[in-house]
């Protein structure tokens, strides 16, 4: 089998005013997206997704297709070591592994469709046949009251079945704790987290752990920038809630300097973002081998949630015990016209589980007339 071409599809929807929403640094005006489809001489078609600024991965993605053009797509591991060593000098971290996890991921859909198997299978298995997903949403709404639309907002995911949910933080401290209260107040017993985008600084993160202490919160999410491991420390060290983060950590060198500073409790790898599926499973033996749980950052398509799906069917159920802890997915429920429906058939939740795709490759079809609606 050879790869005939790569094709990249990039997608958009504007957000009109009150739809728009902020973390703690960005504004979001439009949902965009860049799938990588791999063509190959046998019929198959792969696909892939890339976490980050699409026209960035796009013209990456293109800039590596020569290189991969007349190659077997089979030899997953020989491509990610030469792409990767082709571009080691203008990458490490950032668009060239975003890109590059995009190329991997189609090469497993591949391989998974060329050998009749899921690709939770070809990776050794599945511990699980679906997993807990938490809402991700409760970003600060244009044109709304942040503390109300938060309370109306996470109550509905808990009224929806979920058992989860996570909110945005890094606007002040003093109105964080507002909301989170509020929050917390709303939702009962369900798990609540929460993610400042790396929005504060190692003082502002520890007074607002210190505050919420007593809120039951399970993880506190990039409190400060991913560069700065040693603010992660003092962050882990001066307050009581466990510390995530690692969706900006590309590649599993990144990961490993991160694990090396005992920077987080929680590691959190994009399986979009860290170099695919074959990165991100040797992250998730890292994490493993110090002890450290890993809960996958998710924030994409259909394709990537798939992906994302077969990552957490191999994460392994540390410890053994009688009552495993199954890793949660992370279901972005922010508004997102295209997000499933370039699925046949989305990836839906029940009763607050999610499913792993059971059909070969990454178990999911695409719906080129929604490629078509939403072309960037
Ligand atoms: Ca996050």
């Amino acid at each position: 089998m050879k790869i005939t071409a790569i094709h990249t599809h990039r997608l958009t929807q504007a957000l009109d005013g009150d739809e728009r929403f902020d973390s703690a640094f960005s504004t979001f005006t439009e949902r965009a997206a860049c799938l990588v489809e791999i063509e190959t001489d046998a019929g198959i078609t792969g696909w892939g997704e890339c976490l980050g600024p699409t026209a960035v991965n796009a013209a990456i993605v293109q800039a590596m297709t020569p290189a991969l053009i007349g190659r077997d797509p089979l030899m997953i591991e020989p491509i990610w070591f030469d792409l990767y060593a082709a571009w080691r000098d203008q990458g490490q971290r950032g668009a060239t592994v975003t890109a590059q996890s995009g190329i991997d991921i189609a090469l497993w859909d591949i391989a998974g469709k060329h050998y009749g198997v899921p690709v939770h299978t070809l990776l050794g298995g599945a511990f699980r046949a679906d997993v807990p997903a938490y809402a991700t949403g409760g970003f600060r709404p244009h044109g709304r009251d942040r503390l109300d639309r938060l309370v109306e907002e996470t109550a509905g995911y808990i009224a929806e079945g979920f058992t989860a949910t996570k909110i945005k933080i890094g606007f002040g401290v003093d109105k964080d704790e507002a909301v989170i209260r509020a929050v917390r107040a709303a939702i009962g017993d369900a798990h609540l987290m929460i993610d400042a985008n790396h929005g504060y600084d190692a003082i502002e993160a520890i007074e607002l752990g210190r505050r919420v202490a007593d809120c039951r919160i399970d993880w506190f999410e990039e409190p400060v920038v991913p560069e700065n491991l040693t603010a992660y420390v003092r962050v882990r060290e001066g307050q009581p809630i466990p510390v995530a983060g690692g969706e900006t950590w590309h590649g599993r060198a990144a990961h490993r300097q991160a694990l090396d500073a005992e920077a987080v409790d929680i590691l959190q790898p994009d399986v979009a973002g860290c170099g695919g599926i074959t990165e991100m499973r040797k992250i998730i033996a890292d994490a493993e081998t110090r002890g450290i749980r890993v809960v996958p950052h998710v924030w994409g398509t259909g394709v990537a949630v798939a992906a994302s799906l077969h990552m957490l069917a191999t994460i392994p159920p540390q410890p053994g015990r009688h009552v495993a802890r199954d890793p949660w997915l992370e279901f972005d429920r922010t508004p997102h016209a295209y997000r499933m429906a370039v699925l046949r058939d989305p990836i839906e939740h029940h009763a607050g589980r999610v499913a792993i795709p059971t059909a070969p490759g990454l178990g999911i079809e695409i719906d080129r007339e929604m490629l078509a609606k939403f072309r960037a």
